[in-house]
């Protein structure tokens, strides 16, 4: 199975990837000015969360947005149909950049999952150096998520892999190694063992344009990461988290 990063020649999915969900290949400054865009970027500062509005009015105003608070208490059953298949086992190259709002890798081939029948290949994943969503308020350590598309609507899926202070994780160690160089991956080796059990809603990318309609995963077992290495990447970034968001009409489902 060959995935080759055609979806980012089209520079609309690449907009729509400089979300969180993607953080996918900041696009220069030059390139910014000549579309007449923005003269500033947003950030987790000045220009944090609450600016957002400014930058994609969806960010002030939409009614599905990421993160959000799970109250495991508050969930629905799974709809079978979203149940989740993962096929992510692929053995690939990867490029490891810090593209100033996290550290993203890029597979040269991504694996993919399957939900409601359709299939969304993996273009990236990144991290935050405290999970966005939270758990009954509580943040987890670490969170890498996984930027899945759908090539035929474009659609994003995104799985969130929470990290707990734990043992040492060797594929972090081998990420953490290389900013700004290319690393052997399976992308499989950085999820728990437990696939099998998530919460999911539709929410949104958690950086501007915070566009909506994304199928979020997030898995309930976190994975393990030592402190070293949770400092390690808080070295890089530790508040690039969205604070959270209303829920209004979505209901979380849980299976
Ligand atoms: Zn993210």
């Amino acid at each position: 199975m060959t995935f080759k990063h055609l979806a980012l020649a089209v520079s609309a999915a690449a907009f729509l990837l400089s979300g969180c969900a993607s953080d996918e290949a900041k696009t220069p400054k030059h390139e910014e000015s000549a579309h007449g865009a923005h003269e500033k970027h947003w950030d987790y500062a000045e220009n944090g969360p609450t600016h957002w509005r400014e930058f994609s009015k969806t960010c002030g105003e939409g009614h599905h947005q990421s993160p959000i608070n799970i109250v495991p208490g508050k969930t629905v059953s799974l709809n079978p149909q979203y149940a989740l298949q993962l096929d992510e086992n692929v053995h690939t190259t990867a490029k490891v950049i810090d593209n100033g709002h996290s550290i993203k890798v890029t597979p040269k081939e991504g694996g993919y999952i399957v939900l409601n029948g359709e299939k969304f290949k993996l273009l990236q994943f990144h991290f935050h150096g405290k999970s966005e969503h939270t758990i009954n308020g509580k943040r987890y350590d670490l969170v890498a998520h996984f930027v899945h598309q759908n090539p035929k609507t474009k659609q994003l899926a995104v799985i969130a892999v929470f990290f707990k202070e734990g043992k040492n994780n060797p594929v972090l160690d081998n990420i953490l190694g290389n900013i700004g160089g290319e690393i052997r991956i399976d992308p499989q080796d950085l999820l728990p063992k437990d696939t099998q059990h998530y919460y999911h809603y539709i929410g949104s990318l958690t950086t501007p344009p915070c566009s909506e309609n994304v199928q979020w995963y997030l898995l309930k077992q976190p994975d393990e990461a030592s402190k070293e290495q949770i400092e390690a990447f808080r070295k890089y970034y530790v508040d690039n988290e969205r604070p959270v968001q209303e829920l209004y009409d979505r209901a979380i489902e849980s299976n």
